[in-house]
């Protein structure tokens, strides 16, 4: 592997001695991921991108986890190319297509049948954010109830139905932000260990006078990958299934983060064994970074008219072609067991990383292949990202404090390339801290 040189001046992307980028010159201040992690980009397969100079890096946030399977899977690539030599429609609203049958078909044969789920799917336009958009709607205009209950350091999306059930702070703006018909609560663990926050909110929602409103909905994600990677506990989910039946809301599970594996199940609440009356997924449903986003709805909740939540791009016949080959990977038995394997692997490689440097006050938490390291100081988490970026390693920051590195590789990383990630992870953390590891990994 070529690894980047150590420190090097870099402008967006590109060498300074190559002069302003268009990036910086023509693209908007909003842009983020390109300021951390400064290289233009070229190719990409597997566990790995490549940028203009050739250099390789490690991709251990794998497109905020629209890569569970990783850049351009042989299989997946190969279904895109045979789709578009063959002039397969590309574009058709929502029309029936052939591709779509075959996404369906697939869908229900291998997620919905052997789960024994029994789900409508909408298409919504192309993002995550669209589906939260329609689910809360849907839930609304069903249940007949405006308020919805969502998170401390939830994440949910930034348009406006869906940044008003987001936490998360550096995204809030009162100008433009609609608090109104959302009650935060706190999340599993947010009041500390022994205080079952489940119980508080049954207090709020269903005792008198509390000032909050019936809920349409509970919004909940089963990890916060971007509020911390915060797990919940399958007690605490199941509690919060329980609090739904009982104050006669909907549950929502966003699993557009830590759906499609990421959990090492298909569906993030298959282990808890709890039911959701809307699912949403995105990311990496299509299996290859092409955007697409579905809310899965209980049958009898499918009171929408025809047309009446509608977007031009609900048919991404690419989507639909590469989603139905990354299912695939789901017709084995085995796929599961091994995404636990390797986060087994993960897990114990990253605790070491931690117990490496005893002087530093670090916490690993997390399940399957999606695991936070927390470094107290929110500083060393920070130069650690980047001192990593320069050793060829792609690992992004989450938390409210920016203080948790997301090890988010795609989840059919080898072991190997696991290892050679927690490494450069090892060396970043002791050039920043200036400390030396009592063992190296
Ligand atoms: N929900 C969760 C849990 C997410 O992680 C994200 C994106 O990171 C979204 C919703 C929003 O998805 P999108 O960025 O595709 O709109």
């Amino acid at each position: 592997m070529k690894p980047p040189e150590a420190v090097r001046p870099v402008v967006a992307g590109r060498s300074e001695s190559q002069g302003e980028h268009p990036h910086e010159r023509l693209e908007s201040q909003v842009r983020s991921y390109c300021r951390s992690f400064p290289a233009v980009f070229d190719k990409a397969e597997g566990c790995r991108l490549y940028d203009v100079d050739g250099r390789e890096y490690l991709d251990f946030f794998a497109g905020a986890g629209a890569l569970n399977y990783g850049h351009n899977a042989p299989r997946i690539s190969r279904a895109m190319v045979d789709y578009v030599r063959g002039n397969g429609v590309m574009h058709s609203l929502d029309m029936a297509t052939r591709a779509k049958e075959a996404f369906l078909s697939k869908f229900e044969s291998v997620i919905l049948k052997p789960r024994k789920l029994d789900y409508r799917l909408q298409f919504v336009g192309p993002t995550g954010t669209n589906g939260i958009e329609a689910a809360l709607k849907l839930a609304r205009m069903v249940m007949k109830r405006r308020n919805v209950i969502a998170f401390t350091n939830s994440y949910h999306g930034l348009t406006a139905g869906s940044l008003a059930v987001t936490a998360g702070e550096s995204y809030r703006n009162e100008y433009y932000d609609s608090a109104a018909d959302v009650t935060f609560m706190p999340y599993d663990g947010f009041l500390g260990d022994d205080v079952n926050t489940v119980d508080y909110a049954r207090k709020l929602i269903l005792g008198k006078s509390t000032g909050v409103d019936q809920p349409a909905a509970i919004v909940v994600e089963t990890i916060q990958a971007e509020g911390g990677v915060n797990v919940a506990s399958a007690a605490w989910l199941r509690s919060l299934d329980e609090l739904c039946r009982d104050c006669g809301a909907l549950l929502i599970v966003d699993d557009i983060q830590v759906g499609c594996g990421r959990t090492g199940e298909f569906f993030s609440f298959e282990l808890p064994g709890i039911e959701p009356d809307i699912v949403v997924l995105s990311k990496s449903i299509s299996g290859s970074g092409q955007p697409m986003s579905i809310v899965l709805l209980k049958p009898h909740l499918d009171e929408w008219e025809p047309g009446q939540h509608t977007s031009t791009f609900r048919g991404n016949n690419l989507a639909f072609v590469t989603a139905t080959t990354a299912l695939e990977y789901w017709e084995s038995p085995l796929f599961s067991a091994e995404i636990h394997r390797r986060g087994q692997h993960l897990a114990a490689m990253l605790e070491q990383l931690c117990t490496s440097f005893p002087n530093l006050e670090t916490r690993v938490r997390g399940r399957g292949m999606l695991f936070g390291v927390e470094i107290a100081n929110a500083a060393i988490a920070q130069s650690t990202s980047r001192a990593a970026f320069r050793r060829g390693l792609v690992i992004e920051l989450c938390g409210p404090e920016d203080n948790v590195l997301k090890v988010l590789p795609p989840i059919v990383t080898e072991t190997d390339d696991l290892a050679a990630g927690v490494r450069i992870l090892q060396q970043s953390i002791a050039e920043v801290a200036g400390m030396t590891p009592t063992r190296e990994i």
